[in-house]
């Protein structure tokens, strides 16, 4: 089994000598157990706070042991009445590695619509357009007419929460990095507006585009640009915190919004929240997506690292805006 394994913690940007590519052999399976062969492995900017032992929502990887990351695969073998062979199935603790043991208790089923490509379940249908779904309509709580910004908006949960803010109705605005991603939102995405933020003015392209303020905040990034948009917070104004990825390469504190005032003033609700919270609904906004994606009204784009081995500089991707869509490697063929 080829698996990568954490060496050394970063203190800042992600290198070779902190995830090593290791083979070891793939245990017998005892009674209840299933053998997924891995098809796609997520890679997602909380793989860097995994990495790290920062106060977190998880318990960090430990030296030593391989890194922990969301799969879909296929069961190649079953001891668990749960399971037969050929079931396509995530296992809730996936790990980077080609193969996957796990209780058939810690595995769940993927419900595949026939149309529906495989990949999908790694990124609209998987745990992005979960969080996006909750991340948005739980705390934002979108009404029509509300202006809504997202940063990080043209990555793989800022496009989902976006679309759905005009779904429900708002006027939306996206903070992305390059003219490319910008023409996406505004283009393809129906986004109303879309700020470049490598090249525009952010604060002054935030006034222009939102003349009335902003109702909805959804953050994606963290630090100055977290700061204009909530700068620009309307009464009542909701931020949903969903990360900072712009801070996770330094091991410091995350500092929040300057003016904390701004959350007395304007009776501001902030809330911060993590997908797994959300559990026990998930099969609530899977629903909902599918049924747009079904229709069309949904898009995504996934961007596919090919090979196992090629992991640990996809994961590099995410702190650079060098993914378009929603990164994931694919392990083995479907
Ligand atoms: P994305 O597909 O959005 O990829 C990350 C993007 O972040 C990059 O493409 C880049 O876009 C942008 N970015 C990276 N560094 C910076 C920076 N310093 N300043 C501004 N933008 C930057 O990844 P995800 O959709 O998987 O994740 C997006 C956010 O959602 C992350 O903060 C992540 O931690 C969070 N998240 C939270 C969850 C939760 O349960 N709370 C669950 C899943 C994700 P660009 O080219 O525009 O710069």
């Amino acid at each position: 089994n080829q698996r990568w394994v954490l060496r050394k913690r970063p203190e800042a940007d992600i290198t070779a000598e902190h995830l090593e590519l290791v083979t070891q052999p793939v245990p017998d399976l005892e009674d209840g157990q299933v053998l997924i062969r891995n098809i796609y492995l997520s890679l997602d900017p909380t793989h860097r706070l995994w990495m790290s032992d920062r106060e977190q929502y998880l318990p960090p990887v430990q030296v030593g042991d391989v890194m922990r990351g969301g799969t879909l695969g296929v069961v190649e073998e079953s001891r668990s009445d749960r399971f037969k062979a050929g079931d396509i199935v995530k296992p809730v603790v996936g790990g980077w590695e080609a193969f996957t043991v796990a209780d058939g208790k810690m595995v769940r089923p993927v419900d595949r619509h026939p149309d529906i490509p495989l990949s999908a379940y790694m990124s609209v249908l998987g745990s992005t357009g979960i969080t996006a779904y909750f991340g948005l309509l739980d705390i934002g709580n979108p009404q029509p007419g509300d202006t809504l910004v997202v940063s990080a908006a043209a990555g793989a949960v800022g496009s989902i929460v976006g679309q759905i803010g005009k779904l429900k109705g708002c006027r939306v605005v996206g903070i992305a990095g390059g003219p490319e991603k910008c023409r996406w939102l505004t283009d393809e995405l129906g986004f109303d507006g879309a700020i470049d933020y490598r090249n525009d003015d952010v604060p002054a392209s935030l006034d222009r585009l939102c003349p009335d303020g902003v109702d909805i905040q959804f953050e994606n990034v963290g630090g100055d640009i977290m700061d204009a948009i909530y700068n620009r917070l309307n009464l009542n104004g909701r931020l949903s915190l969903c990360g900072m990825i712009s801070r996770y390469n330094d091991e410091g504190v995350m500092p929040g919004p300057k003016d904390f005032g701004r959350v007395l003033m304007k009776r501001l609700t902030v809330k911060g929240f993590i997908v797994i919270d959300y559990q026990k609904r998930f099969p609530e906004a899977l629903e909902a997506l599918t049924e747009w994606v079904s229709k069309d009204q949904l898009k995504w784009k996934n961007h596919v690292v090919e090979g196992l081995d090629n992991a640990l500089d996809g994961l590099s991707l995410l702190f650079t805006g060098g993914n378009d869509g929603k990164l994931m490697v694919r392990v083995s063929e479907e």
